[in-house]
């Protein structure tokens, strides 16, 4: 027996992104429920078949998804809210939860449910809400349709499912007034549930299934660790069961393997692309009748696999296990990594072949699973991967002398504002004359048809840069018109010329090679396509003074400059894995600090730096936290501390955790940080409270994920309870992030609903 392979679960959206378009035409009204499965079925069908034919071991099924697949779980276990029930269709009722439903004609108008970060990535998922009274029940259709839809097709798949205590710690439970159930609580009522889908399944005839519980790679606290002891003791003891590979991702067990019943599982997966260190543990650890499933192919990044490095770690499994013992897998679901890498024609010959994408990566786990069978690996696919590695460590094209030379110059006094917050705010008191409750937007303005259109042609060579920059022009003027009309206070100048926050940067620094199909699931239909960052980081020309100044020429108002910051362009790239990610992030933040310096010699007065992504970085685990923040905060401070106390930084980030980590947006001492907030109806401000935060705030008070339009009173009301914790002199209001992909009308009317409550809160303070 040789050792098997795995695939932890495959990009659902398509090489070509077929599902996000239909998608979007399905909910346009432009294509049928029918089309929509139909796209759905020929992508999974390619997908199952593109893995079963490179020899995959274990293929993976229900992994695929219309929008979440944390959403399916809810649905599967019957976890619906009330005011989603009324809607009759399973799919429209779907959407609804997702994202928010309007349909005045019929007076329904129901918000989404909330939506955010899973684990340390750039996907989103929607969080199930569950009631304090919950009953769970087994919704089967999803589960078990793709199971049969593949088996019809010739291959017996491995059915993924999120296991029931990590299901529950993604959860929230809607709490009222006289209820303080926690998600663990309601446990109990769940397992059952999950008791009949195990056997559901195993009288299908289905041989294993995955159960993915990321959650035991974070710090747990005793109620959860207790949870986790009793239930997969429970789910181990079934009799009525497929085997279970139990699955866990994005960091190592540590302490809580032993939550893990030793035995009581047919197979463990580990993540040692993450976590190679818990391998020894690991193996010291495992029972004789369980096999390991060994993480080595990166799900989460692009890079080609160092194939020695990973026989390395196989060998030291098969040795330990016997190859029969071993399952060759990728590290995590292959979801957050792009589809094709064969489909590349534009890439730097030499950076291609450092590059693995989805396809790619399930050949490799083929070629490690041969190369474990030798002596000696022979075949042509390893060496050509291990002549690539070795091409990569050794190429120039990676290493800037000059960008060396200026991080060893950097001294700690460049991270500091010339002056503190109290004396900046007067300053710029004086010079900005602000209405209180100032209203201003996170940057971006929709991104209509004919902008897309016009910047692919310009890429095509079918328009020229004069016509272009005229072309933006225009719609700069047409969007500060639009704000001065709403009457906002501080205006942007809309972001027209920017497919996307990072891949604008990117594309104008040193160091970065774009794909043209490099997509990956950000949340829904929304894909993003991160820059790959290859090399030393640096700034050749000025990137968005030119836009900036015009923008301001045409008003009064103040105008805010708009750049990605250093910790989030590194965070939403595919970054280098030859160096700290902090000494990436540090060259970043230099380039940044010139274009903030520069816009200020431009003449604009606010510069807004989006870190949108600083949350994310969080190690998953608490005791790495320190480290992390020490350096992200610092390359913030850097790239935006060179500018004089007239000059009004500005911060966003779009997500609702907070707590943890105020201290160290504090420390970041922008004058102004956006956040969003309607989603979890301000919730997020009681840390704030708390803490007291010194600068000033906007809590976003429009959702701007859902194309539902608040009304003056919905916001009035968030104004009011944001004022119960923060004093009115440091709030500001703004939708929760940028509006490029809400339509105009939508946006018009929202933000004139935005700009009456902001006026209504200003009366009602005087009064
Ligand atoms: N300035 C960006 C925009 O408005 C911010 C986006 C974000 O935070 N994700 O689009
Ligand atoms: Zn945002």
């Amino acid at each position: 027996m040789s050792v098997t392979t795995a695939v932890l679960g495959f990009p659902r959206i398509g090489a070509q992104r077929q599902l996000k378009k239909t998608l979007e035409a399905y909910w346009a009204g432009k294509a049928s429920a029918e089309e929509l499965q139909q796209t759905a079925a020929t992508l999974r069908k390619t997908h199952w078949q593109a893995i079963q034919q490179a020899g995959v071991t274990y293929v993976p099924s229900n992994d695929f998804s219309f929008y979440d697949h944390v959403l399916d779980t809810a649905v599967t276990l019957g976890v619906v809210p009330a005011r989603y029930k009324q809607i009759q269709d399973p799919l429209k009722r779907f959407f609804a939860m997702a994202r928010g439903r309007q349909d005045p004609a019929n007076g329904v108008d129901i918000p989404a449910l909330e939506m955010t970060k899973w684990f340390d990535t750039n996907y989103h998922y929607i969080v199930p809400e569950l009631a304090p009274d919950q009953a769970f029940a087994f919704d089967p259709k999803k589960i078990v349709d793709e199971f049969t839809e593949a088996r019809k097709l010739g291959i017996e798949t491995r059915p993924v499912i999120l296991g029931p205590v990590s299901f529950l710690l993604l959860s929230k439970v809607a709490n009222t007034d006289k209820t303080h159930v926690a998600p663990l609580d309601l446990l109990p009522k769940l397992l059952p549930v999950y008791t009949e889908i195990f056997k559901a399944l195993k009288d299908l005839g289905v041989a294993w299934i995955q159960l993915d519980e990321p959650t035991l790679v974070l710090e747990l606290d005793e109620k959860a660790k207790a949870a986790f002891r009793s239930t997969l003791q429970q789910v181990a003891g079934l009799s009525a069961r497929p085997n279970i590979a139990l699955t866990t991702y994005f960091g190592p067990l540590a302490e809580n393997l032993e939550l893990v019943p030793n035995n009581g599982f047919e197979a463990l997966h580990i993540d040692l692309v993450r976590a190679p260190e818990q391998l020894a543990p690991v193996l010291s650890w495992i029972g004789a009748k369980t096999k390991l499933s060994v993480g080595v192919v990166d799900g989460r990044n692009i890079w080609r696999n160092d194939v020695d490095a990973s026989l390395a770690l196989v060998n030291q499994a098969t040795k330990a296990l016997g190859a029969d013992r071993v399952i060759v897998a990728s590290s995590c679901s292959l979801l957050h990594s792009p589809v094709d890498l064969t489909i590349e024609d534009k890439l730097d010959k030499n950076l291609v072949t450092w590059l693995a994408f989805a396809k790619q990566k399930v050949e490799e786990l083929g070629v490690l699973a041969e190369a474990s069978t030798q002596k000696e690996p022979t075949s042509p696919a390893f060496l050509a991967a291990r002549a690539a590695i070795q091409n990569r460590r050794d190429s120039a094209l990676t290493k800037n002398a000059a960008v060396r030379e200026r991080m060893k110059a950097v001294t700690s006094k460049m991270h500091d504002r010339a002056g503190a917050f109290s004396a900046r705010a007067e300053v710029q008191r004086n010079r900005f004359k602000l209405p209180a409750f100032p209203t201003t937007t996170i940057g971006s303005f929709p991104q209509t048809a004919d902008v897309r259109t016009i910047r692919a042609d310009w890429r095509a060579g079918k328009v020229d840069q004069e016509a272009y920059n005229r072309f933006l022009q225009t719609e700069i003027k047409d969007c500060v018109k639009r704000q001065e009309d709403l009457d906002i206070d501080v205006l942007v100048h809309g972001e027209f010329e920017r497919t996307d926050m990072v891949e604008y940067f990117g594309e104008k620094l040193e160091g970065f090679a774009f794909t043209k199909n490099g997509w990956v699931q950000s949340y829904g239909s929304r894909c993003v396509k991160p820059p790959v960052l290859f090399g030393d980081v640096y700034r050749r020309f000025p990137m968005t003074v030119s836009w900036s100044k015009y923008a301001q020429s045409l008003t009064n108002r103040p105008m805010k400059g708009m750049l990605t910051g250093p910790v989030t362009i590194l965070q939403w790239s595919f970054v280098r894995n030859d160096q700290p990610r902090s000494q990436t992030c540090q060259q970043i933040a230099l380039a940044i600090r010139d274009e903030v310096n520069d816009l200020e010699a431009a003449g604009i007065p606010m510069i807004q730096v989006d870190e949108p992504a600083l949350r994310e970085g969080l190690p998953l685990r608490k005791r790495d936290w320190e480290a992390y923040l020490k350096w992200s905060v610092d390359a913030f401070k850097l790239s935006t501390s060179g500018v004089e106390n007239k000059t009004q930084i500005h911060t966003h980030m779009c997500y609702s955790e907070f707590g943890d980590i105020l201290p160290a947006v504090a420390r970041l001492d922008a004058d102004v940080l956006s956040i969003e907030t309607s989603r979890s109806h301000m919730e997020l401000l009681g840390d704030f409270g708390k803490f007291s935060y010194p600068n000033e705030v906007g809590p976003g008070v429009y959702d701007i994920h859902s194309p539902r339009v608040p009304s003056v009173d919905e916001m009035t009301d968030l104004l009011a309870k944001a004022l119960k914790v923060l004093p009115a002199e440091l709030l500001w209001v703004n939708p929760d992030c940028g509006l490029k992909t809400r339509g105009w009308e939508e946006v018009t009317t929202a933000l004139k609903n935005m700009v009456s409550s902001a006026k209504i809160m200003r009366k009602r303070v005087e009064a």
